[in-house]
């Protein structure tokens, strides 16, 4: 068992309020489905979350 710090992530679009789940460790950057707008941002490898996150999902 590893112990990692890279999770699944439940966030809200804070332009439409979309839920969606993200990966933080996304190797690009992820768009809300609905809208458009960026709820992960990439930094080389490690990812910023910019939505608000509703739950760390196991
Ligand atoms: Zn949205």
């Amino acid at each position: 068992m590893s112990k990692s710090e890279s999770n699944f992530l439940r966030v809200k679009c804070g332009d439409c309020g979309n839920q969606q789940i993200v990966f933080d460790h996304a190797a690009s950057k992820v768009e809300c489905i609905i809208c458009g707008k960026s709820l992960v941002k990439s930094k080389g490898g490690k990812s910023e979350i910019v939505a608000q996150i509703i739950e760390v999902m196991d």
